[in-house]
């Protein structure tokens, strides 16, 4: 039997105390019901899946109770903002409960509860502290799928409505999610303490980042603790961006204060799976200079990490030049991973002078018709049986082209075609969560209706395998689709 009163909770930044984390009461929702909760995260947590049915779990999870041993407080970071320092801003809508302890994994210990929409808190500036169902469904969903295909992101383990009204563009009801990871330290948590010139926290800070989550990626051996965290975390955000740009994600509000210290996906808003594969969309409405572009990811992060180097060179008085050589690594371990990435969804195994002009050559293909992302990549497996005719009906004679040069060249590899096209379709997502679809979800919710949300979920938890009762999902986007404006607003 679940018996919270016996959950181990993990102290966590000890030396910084409320210099980091500043307690504050969370303001529980009225009337919470249960949209869906994870079970998959609960696994993790080593809690069974009926964890919810505990008496006092509706009151936890909306914000109304702790369990005992349980924290209750709010982090203060800084950051840049589409480009420009922001100052101070802080968990404004989340509070911490403190961290469980799971056991090892990855060489990393425990997992922390984060509640996101319990009310404000001090660093809440003008904001209710409040989330609205429909970004919070959002939210919850996109963090399984985003876990359903193995990239890395803070999880979601509860999903709480009230009939709490909110004011955004239009009234809303209010929501609450626990975010569930093993830290949200984010590069503005490190920004914040370099800014306001607290070389001590900044140092201890970057102490407890690498004791508490040992890097895994294979570092030099070097003297300065700030030089190797900033190695860690180049080397997590290129493979995590490499990731975003194999699966079609557009997470639209890159900001130094959604960027996660440990290479998470974090901080869901106006994010998009692409649908058309198009290279320059702009996921959020309010990005009206195109700064988070699909397409510039990869060099929004690198600059994020040069905020984050900067942060760092106030503890490297002489030799700075060591945290310009971490950065200098960025784009030689995207390229490489990112590559890596197309090789394994175009069926490669071996590695070819050619193969980049293919992969460019491909894309090139995609955005040039407007073809679906997910749909064109899922399809090539079966490309020799002409799974992809029917989308590349418009541009029939250079994709034919193409598609004689990438044949001889996956059948010049040794491995069988069955064994190639199985590899294909577990790295090339058949079901992701796409905007139009998320809408329905959501549409759903809000009349009280929370069943599509779990049907849903379970179905993102195995984006790769065929589902013949969700094939639906899986079809081309209706038109109006395209039409859907995201909002920063949530
Ligand atoms: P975001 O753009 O969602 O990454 O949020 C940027 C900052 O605004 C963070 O400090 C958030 O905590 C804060 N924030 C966003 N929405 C709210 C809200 N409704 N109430 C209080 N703070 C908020
Ligand atoms: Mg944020
Ligand atoms: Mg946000």
């Amino acid at each position: 039997r679940f018996d919270p009163a016996h959950l181990h909770w993990l102290e966590r930044h000890p030396a910084l105390g409320d210099i980091l984390a500043v307690p504050c009461a969370a303001q529980g929702l009225p009337q919470p019901t249960w949209v869906a909760t994870s079970d998959a995260v609960a696994e993790q947590l080593g809690w069974p899946i009926d964890w919810w049915q505990h008496p006092s779990a509706l009151a936890v999870f909306s914000g109304s109770a702790l369990w005992p041993g349980m924290l209750s407080v709010a982090t203060v970071y800084s950051g840049h903002q589409f480009g420009v320092w922001a100052g101070q801003l802080g968990d404004g809508r989340a509070l911490s409960l403190g961290t469980v302890k799971t056991g090892l994994s990855h060489g990393w210990d425990g997992l922390e509860l984060q509640l996101k929409g319990s009310g404000p808190t001090p660093f809440s500036r003008r904001g209710d502290g409040r989330a609205v169902l429909r970004s919070s469904i959002r939210e919850f969903l996109c963090s399984e799928a985003m876990a359903g295909l193995g990239i890395p992101t803070t999880r979601a383990l509860s999903l709480v409505a009230s009939p709490l009204q909110v004011q955004r563009e239009t009234l809303e009801t209010a929501a609450v999610v626990c975010r569930v990871a093993p830290s949200f330290l984010r590069f503005g948590h490190f920004e914040h303490f370099a800014a306001s010139g607290n070389h001590a926290a900044l140092q201890q800070l970057v102490l407890d980042a690498l004791a508490l989550f040992p890097p895994n990626e294979l570092l030099p051996e070097t003297d300065a603790p700030a030089v190797r965290l900033l190695r860690a975390v180049v080397a997590r955000t290129a493979a995590l961006i490499a990731d975003w740009q194999a699966v079609g994600f557009c997470h639209g509000v890159m900001n130094t204060d959604n960027m996660s210290i440990l290479g998470l996906s974090l901080d869901y808003g106006p994010f998009k799976f692409l649908d058309a594969f198009e290279p320059t969309h702009i996921c959020n409405h309010s990005d009206s200079w195109g700064r988070y572009a699909f397409a510039r990811q990869p060099s929004v992060a690198w600059w994020n990490l040069q905020r984050l180097a900067q942060a760092l060179a106030m503890l490297q008085e002489r030799d700075s030049d060591d945290l310009e050589a971490a950065l200098a690594l960025y784009p030689p371990l995207f390229e490489q991973a990112w590559m890596a990435r197309m090789r394994a969804k175009l069926g490669l195994v071996g590695s070819h002078d050619e193969d980049e002009m293919l992969v460019q050559a491909w894309l090139d293909l995609l955005s040039d018709g407007r073809l679906d992302h997910t749909l064109a990549w899922r399809k090539l497996a079966d490309i020799e049986a002409g799974g992809l005719d029917a989308l590349m009906h418009a541009q029939k004679v250079r994709f034919s082209a193409w598609a004689e040069r990438y044949v001889d060249r996956v059948r010049a590899e040794p491995e069988a075609a069955s064994t190639r096209r199985m590899r294909m379709l577990s790295v090339n997502p058949k079901y992701i969560p796409r905007t139009h679809q998320l809408e329905q979800v959501i549409a759903a919710a809000q009349l009280a209706d929370f069943e599509p949300v779990r049907k849903f979920l379970h179905m993102l938890a195995r984006p790769f395998d065929e589902q013949p009762e969700h094939e639906a999902y899986a079809a081309l986007p209706p038109l109006w689709a395209a039409e859907i404006a995201l909002s920063c607003s949530s």
